[in-house]
């Protein structure tokens, strides 16, 4: 059912075997990637014909890291709508604004779908116990996915996350382990956890497959706008799964002769108070490096150190995209807009987003027959700060 064929070092290029549990790379640790016999698929997939499939993450199982489908733990995240934002677009001066609505998905936020990737493979290779460092929204994800595989769930958070997604976790039965600090010091604690007690540790891009669901994204945005894709891509970047799946889905979307032409612009946005990718891009880095005293309200924003930073700044580079941080307090106003002008209450990450899209158009960057996409990443709806 899946055209795996191995995993490839991001650095090293290396090939590793991709049936059996991998983390990073051994040699460089830095991510690994999936990859798929891309030919075959070409040569056998109708992209015509996926349409007569439910509409979720799992419509492009050949293309995801899954062999057996009785392994797939799923809750019907994906097939996510990007709506038309004419209201929006009309304020700021653009005449073809969308915004895929990640919102939608179970958990309340587009890391359902990294997750629903991550545990499926994960169950399929026998891991029984789960691990992960979160800002939130990866935690309350890990957790409902493992409860709906059966398995126990480890969740390292910082004690002032969204009270909602502590609540999200503990509703499970899941081990919710509150950290004082960022998601990089929960990061350090469930690493240990996981040399200690041999549970397989999901953190952001130190296993393959996240990204593989994070990147059908990609494939949903191509096939919303009938296998083109749009000019621009706005993305509120954390530790970049989404950017760099997205770029990864593009790729493979021309292996597979399903799109033609241009591939969008790539954008991300960040918080001036955490913003090590915003940096690293202007000043020409190859790498980001640590941002201390990372604070913001974005809570999926707050990620001081990413193992993904120079896959990000390819992305970013490649495409001829930007890089750009607002206030917090420009993105609480851009909350209001949002909803108040399209009816899309988005959380503190998406609306960075539209905040974002502002500096852009005043800055001049963007033109107004554009096709631009922002991500709203994650509802209003799991936010009890204000
Ligand atoms: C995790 C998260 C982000 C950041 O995503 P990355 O793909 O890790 O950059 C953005 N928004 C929300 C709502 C999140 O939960
Ligand atoms: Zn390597």
């Amino acid at each position: 059912m899946s055209y795996l064929t191995h995993l490839e070092c991001s650095h090293c290029h290396q090939q590793i075997a991709a049936d059996q549990l991998q983390r990073l790379c051994p040699d460089c640790q830095l991510p690994l990637l999936a990859r798929y016999d891309l030919t075959r698929a070409r040569g056998e997939l109708d992209r015509d014909a996926l349409p007569n499939r439910p509409a979720t993450l799992w419509r492009y199982r050949e293309l995801l890291p899954v062999r057996d489908p009785h392994h797939i733990i799923s809750l019907g995240e994906g097939g996510n709508p990007v709506l038309h934002a004419p209201r929006l677009g009309n304020l700021l001066g653009l005449n073809q604004l969308f915004i895929k609505d990640e919102g939608q998905n179970p958990t309340g936020s587009f890391k359902a779908l990294g997750l629903s990737a991550a545990v499926s493979r994960a169950i399929e290779l026998g891991v029984q116990e789960f691990v992960i460092p979160t800002a939130g929204n990866a935690g309350g994800a890990l957790a409902s996915y493992a409860a709906r595989a059966g398995v126990p769930a480890h969740i390292f958070m910082p004690r002032d996350a969204q009270r909602i997604i502590q609540q999200e976790v503990r509703v499970t039965g899941a081990d919710l382990q509150l950290v004082d600090g960022l998601i990089t010091d929960a990061g350090r604690h469930a690493a240990a956890a996981a040399a200690e007690f041999g549970w397989f540790d999901v953190s952001t891009l130190k296993e393959p497959y996240r990204l593989e669901g994070k990147k059908i994204m990609g494939y949903e945005v191509a096939a919303a706008f009938d296998w083109t894709l749009p000019e621009v891509i706005i993305y509120p970047t954390g530790g970049g799964t989404g950017l760099i799946g997205m770029w990864k889905a593009f790729a493979e979307l021309a292996q597979l002769g399903w799109i033609h032409g241009p591939r969008p612009k790539m954008v991300a946005v960040q918080s001036e108070g955490c913003a090590p990718v915003v940096k690293a891009f202007h000043e020409g880095a190859e790498e980001t490096s640590f941002w201390d005293n990372a604070t913001t309200l974005a809570g999926g924003l707050r990620v001081p150190a990413a193992v993904g930073g120079r896959l990000m700044l390819q992305t970013l580079r490649e495409s001829q995209g930007t890089a750009v941080t607002v206030s917090d307090q420009e993105m609480q106003a851009a909350q209001k807009l949002l909803a108040g002008a399209e009816g899309i209450f988005a959380g503190m990450e998406a609306a960075a987003t539209v905040a974002g899209l502002q500096t852009l158009v005043e800055g001049g960057w963007l033109e107004p027959d554009q096709r631009i996409v922002l991500f709203n990443t994650g509802s209003g709806l799991k936010q009890d700060h204000f």
